[in-house]
Order: C-alpha cells, then sequence, then structure tokens
C-alpha cells in the first residue's frame, strides 16, 4: 500500500470524523527549494486522499511571517541593505526586489507560485502577522504567563534544555527601538509587557493588545493548531527528533489545553546528488530543476517514496530523462510496485502522454517545428505540456550521447555497405517501430554478423558515432523514406 493510503486509514481509525482540517506552516524565509515543495506537496495529498475517500477536509496553509530574519540566503548576497534586518520579523523586512509589502510577503508570494505550477491547492492562506494583529493568540499569551511554572517544565522535559530561573520569555517582543524580535527578554508580565534588548539595550514596555510580539514557536504552533482546529499536521523529521518542536507542541495540548493533539506524520528529506540541498546553486537549485524537470515528474519522484524515507534526487541528465521514462511506463501500466501507481495516479490526476519525452528529444531535434511534430503524432497534449522542457533540453545540451542525434553522416566501412543497403531495401513505410529494429537483427545474424557491428555502423552512418537512440524508433521520426535518401547519398558519394 502506498504511505498516503496508510496514513489516511490510520488517521480515520485514530480519529473518525466526517471533516478534517490539514494544516501546513512554512517560515517564509527566502527562494524556495525542494524542501518547500515537500511542506505543501505532502500535507496536499492527504488532504487530496482524505476527499477521495468520500470524507471532507479543508487545507490551510500559513506563512511563518513573524519569524525573524536570521540569516541572509546565499541568493541573495548582492542585497547588502539586507543586513541592517537580520533579527527583524519578515514581515518587516525589506523586499529587496521592491514588489511586495515585505520580504516574507515576496517570498510568500513565491511559494503561492510554486503551488500553482505544481498544482497544489490550497482552501486558505493565512498569514502570522496577520493572526496576531487580529488577536488570536492574545489569550494563549495570557494563558501561558498565567501557568509560567507548567510551560516551563513542559519546555525543560521536552526540549532537553534547562531555562533561565527568572524565565519569562512566553513570548518574543519586537523591540521598539531597533525593531529585532530575536534578542529581546521579557522581565515581567502584567497585561502589559516589560522587556530587554540584548541586542540595542533599550529596556521598554507594550501592552498584550499591541500586537507587536510573537509567541515562542514551540508555544506558538499547538495555540495555532487549536484555534483553527486542526486534525493533521506533519513536517519534515527534524521537527520530529527527540526534543523537536512536535513533543512540545504534543504536551501543551494535553496538559494546558486539556485536549488531544492533532495526528502528525512526518517526511523525510529531499536530498540532492546525495547532499542536504536548500542553498545549493547552479543545477540543484529549484529554479534550475524545473526548467528541465516537468513539475508533473517531480511530484511523481517525490511521492513514490515512503513517507520517511529521503528522496535523493541525483543532478544528472540521463536520470532526469529515466524519471521522464518511468512516468511514462507506469502510466501506461507498466509498473514494478503499486507504489509508483499510486504515485502517478496523485501527480498526474490521470492525464497520460501519450508520447515519450525522449521521442519528443528526437523529434524536436529531427523537425524543430512543433507543428510538423504535432502533425504527426497527432498528440497534442503532451506536445503542449513539454515543448518548453524539451526545448530547454535541447539548447543547454543537457542530451544524454544517445539522444544528441545532430544527423552527421559519414561514410561506414566497405564491408557494411551492402548491408547497409539491403537493410534499407528490406523496410518500408508501412512498417512499425519494432519491426524495422528486429529487421536489423534478422538481417545481420542471416548474414553472420553481430547484429552490434550493424547497429553501429548505420550509427557511424547517421551520427559519425557508434551510439545512439533506440534505431527503428528514429527511423519511424525521421521517415523511411528520408532515411534511404540519407544513406543512398552517403553510399553514393563515398563509392
Ligand atoms: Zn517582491
Ligand atoms: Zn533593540
Amino acid at each position: 500500500m502506498s504511505w498516503v493510503d496508510e496514513y489516511v486509514k490510520s488517521l480515520f481509525a485514530l480519529r473518525d470524523s466526517e471533516f478534517y482540517v490539514v494544516a501546513s506552516g512554512l517560515t517564509t524565509s527566502g527562494p524556495a527549494h525542494m524542501g518547500t515543495v515537500m511542506e505543501v506537496l505532502i500535507p496536499y495529498t492527504i488532504s487530496k486522499t482524505i476527499r477521495s475517500y468520500g470524507r471532507k477536509s479543508y487545507f490551510i496553509f500559513i506563512a511563518d511571517t513573524m519569524d525573524s530574519l536570521d540569516s541572509i540566503p546565499m541568493q541573495l548576497t548582492s542585497f547588502t541593505e539586507l543586513k541592517d534586518f537580520i533579527g527583524r520579523p519578515l514581515y518587516k523586512v525589506l523586499d529587496p526586489y521592491g514588489c511586495h509589502s515585505s520580504y516574507g510577503y515576496h517570498f510568500l508570494d513565491e511559494v503561492l507560485e510554486l503551488m500553482k505550477r505544481f498544482s497544489i491547492e490550497c482552501d486558505e492562506v493565512l498569514t502570522a502577522d496577520n493572526l496576531y494583529l487580529e488577536g488570536w493568540y492574545d489569550d494563549y499569551a495570557r494563558l501561558f504567563f498565567s501557568r509560567l511554572d507548567e510551560v516551563r517544565d513542559i519546555l525543560e522535559v521536552t526540549s532537553f534544555r534547562k531555562l533561565p530561573p527568572n524565565w519569562m520569555g512566553v513570548v518574543k517582543p519586537i523591540c521598539s527601538r531597533c525593531g529585532r524580535n530575536d534578542s529581546t527578554v521579557v522581565t515581567s508580565f502584567n497585561e502589559a509587557i516589560t522587556y530587554e534588548c540584548t541586542s540595542c539595550g533599550f529596556r521598554g514596555s507594550m501592552y498584550l493588545e499591541e500586537h507587536n510580539w510573537k509567541l515562542l514557536w514551540r508555544l506558538d504552533w499547538p495555540s495555532r493548531q487549536d484555534f483553527l482546529g486542526v486534525d493533521v499536521e506533519g513536517g519534515g523529521v527534524d521537527h520530529f527528533t527527540r526534543g523537536g518542536s512536535w513533543d512540545t507542541a504534543v504536551e501543551i495540548h494535553r496538559r494546558l489545553f486539556g485536549r488531544d493533539p492533532p495526528i502528525g506524520f512526518k517526511f523525510g528529506f529531499v536530498l540532492v546528488d546525495g547532499k542536504k540541498m536548500s542553498k545549493s546553486k547552479g543545477l540543484g537549485s529549484l529554479s534550475d530543476i524545473m526548467r528541465f524537470v516537468h513539475p508533473t515528474v517531480i511530484k511523481y519522484f517525490l511521492l513514490k517514496h515512503d513517507l520517511e524515507e529521503n528522496r535523493n534526487l541525483r543532478i544528472d541528465p540521463k536520470y532526469f530523462l529515466s524519471l521522464y521514462e518511468e512516468y511514462k511506463l507506469v502510466g501506461d501500466g507498466r509498473y514494478q510496485d503499486v507504489k509508483q501507481l499510486r504515485a502517478w495516479e496523485l501527480s498526474s490526476n490521470g492525464i497520460k502522454w501519450r508520447t515519450s519525452f525522449s521521442d519528443l528529444l528526437i523529434y524536436y531535434q529531427i523537425y524543430r517545428d512543433w507543428g510538423i511534430i504535432s502533425d504527426l503524432t497527432r498528440d497534442y497534449e503532451s506536445i503542449d505540456e513539454l515543448k518548453s522542457y524539451v526545448e530547454e533540453w535541447v539548447r543547454n545540451n543537457l542530451l544524454p550521447e544517445e539522444y544528441d542525434i545532430q544527423l552527421k553522416p559519414s561514410s561506414p566501412s566497405t564491408h557494411m555497405r551492402d548491408l547497409i543497403l539491403e537493410f534499407c531495401r528490406s523496410i518500408n513505410e508501412s512498417m512499425s517501430d519494432v519491426d524495422i529494429h528486429n529487421k536489423v537483427y534478422e538481417l545481420a545474424r542471416s548474414r553472420g554478423v553481430d547484429p552490434s557491428e550493424l547497429f553501429k555502423a548505420i550509427y557511424l552512418l547517421l551520427f559519425s558515432k557508434p551510439r545512439g537512440p533506440r534505431l527503428g524508433k528514429f527511423i519511424k521520426v525521421l521517415g523511411v523514406e528520408r532515411f534511404k535518401v540519407i544513406v543512398n547519398k552517403v553510399l553514393n558519394t563515398s563509392s
């Protein structure tokens, strides 16, 4: 069984309901990466699966715009003005591109754009700064201050960290002098919060209802889950390790709110070339991968693994091509594992690509005209979806050697001439690609020649190199007559 069916079935057993709230939160602190896709794809897939079993589900995405900017991502180091905003909440950090009200909202928009490209739909988008401003967290802050000893005990036990004796750090006020909310320490609370800023030395106070503060993350998470009525929420394995914030959330739900926590789940890392990525450059960045791999295929790749398994994406055109091919084969019913089939169903929405990506690579290199290719294949849907990716592969020279088929005819060794001519005479337009391919074997064997020698000779004749795409398919795409013209031309001029 696929991980998602397993999870949803256990969810129904643990919490029997007609309606489930699924949530996902993300700190919008920089450019999106593969992990960002997981943060929205996994809960969306769960939500969708709940619905496919005839129950209702509501998927909420929350942007943690109140989190402070703790470092400047590598891709943004040229914006030196960002240095002045370190430690400030993301919704108050300058948008370096100047197109949004803040840095946090700029990268929120990037996530929403990404969701569109991956056909991930959420029912509601919330931002932390608005939730705070609207007062949703006020009573939670009051509750935590009023039961400080219990909160402290839970935090110490679940995070394996000792807190200072006079600790009151339930909230992080935004320093009214320097604007940071990562360096303030609460010194007292009585509806007014008094605090000291360890960064600029300011001492000040503010009323809870001014909403210039945020809860400590470990307290924010369960509070939000409580007022949103969240039933299902998960995260990367790092949140779920012993001492992680999930353990704190569970205890806060049970001991302070007197309720059961949501049903959690955790997913593995996405590795790129075996390494954890998030700040990698070049071909490893999400935007680069997305130039070459269709989002549906990326989705298939991410969903076919077990939930907690790490996914390792190899940055290698051959590997990318193998994913395209696997996706197509599974769609055609040729899968080895039901998990593959389930991943295909969840990523494809039932739309099949009739023409494979590797065939389109060949078609495009021969004809360079999508009108002609559409006429030949009559596969308008696949071409529409895949043509920009095919062009990008060819333009960037990403083609694995056997698919790089610039026609570069050269004359074969003389002992192969007759055999090639005989092959030409034995094939015609009405034959299928498989028939043509088999003809090579048949003919070579009947003349006591190793078939691989004949293949090699034909590849050399066409491309001036000993390897190439599946020959039958290639001749079919090229057209049998056109193939014969090329062969005759080469053999005549070389005679
Ligand atoms: Zn912007
Ligand atoms: Zn300050």
